[in-house]
């Protein structure tokens, strides 16, 4: 007799790879995000700075700020709705979990050892521009003016959006 759960292994197996390919889609794109609405603000950074804990997603040298780009359900952003948990093998990827939510927050502790502002920007903030910029604007204490003129259209073409 077939082993009834030879089905489920499978999809499971399926389901997984199609997330992990999302997941790898979706990286670079809030990445993307965030970078651009820095630059907007006339910030300067470095990428993936290696040699720091975690390499950083987005590195600011003069702020000695930096950035973690998270996707919310391999990091588990807490209470978002796209860190749902996987119906089928819940324990083995309870432990993935974990074992990620562990290294986040050794990483963080580790860069404030060494003297670095920790950010993390969660994936769904990246879906709400207009909030992403307020918080950024805010935790870099930039005047809401010098951004918003390179977002209206009257600024006279100065964007350089590509
Ligand atoms: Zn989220």
């Amino acid at each position: 007799m077939p082993s009834p759960d030879s089905n489920n292994e499978k999809s499971a197996e399926e389901t997984r790879s199609r997330i992990m390919r999302a997941v790898r889609r979706a990286n670079t794109r809030p990445e993307i995000v965030v970078r651009r609405l820095l630059h907007r603000m006339g910030l300067r950074f470095r990428l993936h700075r290696r040699g720091l804990p975690g390499t950083p997603d987005i590195v600011l040298p003069g702020r000695h700020t930096a950035i973690f780009v998270h996707g919310c359900f391999w990091h588990r952003h807490s209470g978002c709705r796209m860190a749902s948990m996987p119906k089928t093998r819940i324990d083995f990827w309870q432990q993935k979990f974990d074992r990620n939510v562990e290294r986040d927050r050794d990483n963080e502790r580790a860069l404030v050892d060494q003297g670095w502002r920790v950010l993390t920007v969660w994936e769904c903030e990246t879906r709400d521009l207009e909030a992403l910029a307020e918080r950024l604007r805010h935790l870099f204490h930039i005047e809401r003016s010098k951004s918003a003129d390179a977002d209206s259209a009257s600024s006279g073409g100065r964007c350089c959006e590509t």
